[in-house]
C-alpha cells in the first residue's frame, strides 16, 4: 500500500482547502492513510508533518504498522496529546480541520480546551473519503479475495438452509466457516431473512425457523486485509409458483441491467434510475425502497452512493454493488446483489456466483 503518496496528496488537498492541520480521527481513514489497525488514535497531518499519536497499549503495534507519519505515544488521551502538539507548533495555525462525521461532541469540547484560543476548529469536507473512492492495484486485489472468500460461504449457506432450521443456525455455520478459511471478521451482521422476514431489507438472522416454503434472502460478506466483501442471493425452499418466479426473475433483470450499465462517465443518479426502470416493467418498483448499491472497500458502506439524484460519475477503480431488491410486506422478498469494479472501459463483475433461482 502506498501509504507516503496517499498522505502526500491529503497534504495537496489540505493546501487546497486552506487548513493548517487535519485531525483525522476515523480509524478506516487512519488505516488509509498511515496502515494503523488498531483501535485508537489520532493522525495530524499539515501540510509539511504526519505525526500518528496513539497510547500505550499499541507502542508495539504502531511501531511495526505505521508508514509515512511519526509515532508519538501519549501519556494521556491521544487527542490531547495532539493538541499539545499543535500548541507547540511555530505561531500562525490557525485552520485546524476535524472529521464532523466522526469526532463526537465530548472530543471536539476536549479538543478545544487544550487548544487554547488561537486556532480554530473547522469541520474539513470528506477529503479522505473522497480519495478512497477509488481503489488501487492492491486494494483491488484484497477486494477480489474477500470477495471470493465470502462468496464460498453461499454453498454453506444452500447446504444449511432446510426447514426448521433457524436463520441464526444457518448464520453462524456460515460464519464458522468464514473463521475456518481466515477471514478477520463478517463485514456486517449476517442477514439471513426467511419466509415472511424476507420482506425486511435488513432482516437479521433471528430465531425463526425457515418455513417449508418461502425466499430466504441471504446478505453477508467477510473482512480480509480490511477490505470488506458484500453479497446477496436469495433461494428458494420448496417449488417456486410462477408469480415467485415472475418477482425472482424481475429482479435478476433489474440488477442485471445495472450491472451492465456499470462504466466510466456514467452517473451514479443515472444507474439508479436505470435498475429502477427495468422494475417499473413488471410494476415492481415500488417495492424497491431502497438504494440501488454503494461503495465497498475499508469500510462496508462508503462513497459513492448509488442513489436517486445523486450526480457523482463512476470512475475507473470504484469498487460499488449493484442491489435491487422488491419487498413485499408480510409476504415475501427477493434481493440480489453483487460487486462491480469499474474498469478503464466498462466494469468486471467480482462476485463469481450464479444468480440463477435456486429452489431447496
Ligand atoms: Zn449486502
Ligand atoms: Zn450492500
Amino acid at each position: 500500500m502506498d501509504h507516503r503518496g496517499r498522505l502526500r496528496s491529503l497534504q495537496h488537498s489540505l493546501y487546497v482547502h486552506k487548513f493548517d492541520i487535519l485531525l483525522v480521527t476515523h480509524l478506516p481513514n487512519i488505516r488509509y492513510l498511515c496502515g494503523f489497525t488498531g483501535s485508537s488514535g489520532v493522525l495530524a497531518v499539515s501540510e509539511r508533518a504526519c505525526v500518528f499519536f496513539t497510547d500505550g497499549r499499541y507502542t508495539a503495534q504502531a511501531r511495526a504498522e505505521v508508514r509515512g507519519a511519526r509515532v508519538v505515544i501519549a501519556q494521556k488521551s491521544a487527542l490531547i496529546a495532539a493538541a499539545e502538539w499543535i500548541k507547540s507548533r511555530a505561531k500562525g495555525l490557525r485552520r485546524i480541520g476535524i472529521e464532523g462525521e466522526h469526532l463526537t461532541v465530548s472530543s471536539r469540547n476536549l479538543l478545544a480546551a487544550n487548544l487554547g484560543s488561537g486556532p480554530r476548529l473547522k469541520e474539513a469536507p470528506p477529503l479522505i473519503e473522497q480519495a478512497r473512492r477509488v481503489k488501487d492495484v492492491d486494494e483491488v486485489r484484497h477486494i477480489r479475495e474477500a470477495v471470493l472468500l465470502g462468496a464460498s460461504l453461499f454453498e454453506v449457506a444452500r447446504q444449511t438452509i432446510r426447514p426448521g432450521v433457524t436463520e441464526i443456525e444457518v448464520a453462524a455455520e456460515m460464519e464458522f466457516a468464514a473463521r475456518r478459511a481466515g477471514a478477520e471478521a463478517m463485514s456486517f451482521e449476517t442477514i439471513i431473512a426467511a419466509g415472511e422476514r424476507s420482506a425486511l431489507p435488513h432482516g437479521r438472522a433471528s430465531e425463526a425457523a425457515i418455513p417449508v416454503q418461502g425466499f430466504v434472502v441471504c446478505d453477508f460478506g467477510v473482512i480480509l486485509a480490511g477490505y470488506c466483501s458484500d453479497m446477496t442471493r436469495t433461494l428458494y425452499v420448496g417449488r417456486p409458483d410462477e408469480s415467485a418466479r415472475r418477482m425472482y426473475e424481475a429482479v435478476r433483470e433489474a440488477q442485471q441491467a445495472g450491472v451492465e450499465a456499470v462504466r466510466p462517465g456514467v452517473t451514479v443518479g443515472e444507474l439508479d434510475q436505470l435498475v429502477r426502470k427495468a422494475l417499473k416493467k413488471s410494476r415492481l418498483d415500488k417495492y424497491f425502497t431502497h438504494s440501488t448499491g454503494h461503495g465497498v472497500g475499508l469500510e462496508i458502506h462508503e462513497a459513492p452512493r448509488i442513489a436517486a439524484g445523486q450526480r457523482e460519475t463512476l470512475l475507473p477503480g470504484m469498487v460499488i454493488t449493484i442491489e435491487p431488491g422488491v419487498y413485499v410486506p408480510g409476504k415475501w422478498g427477493v434481493r440480489i446483489e453483487d460487486m462491480v469494479v469499474v474498469t478503464k472501459n466498462g466494469s468486471e463483475v467480482l462476485t463469481p456466483t450464479s444468480k440463477e433461482l435456486v429452489a431447496l
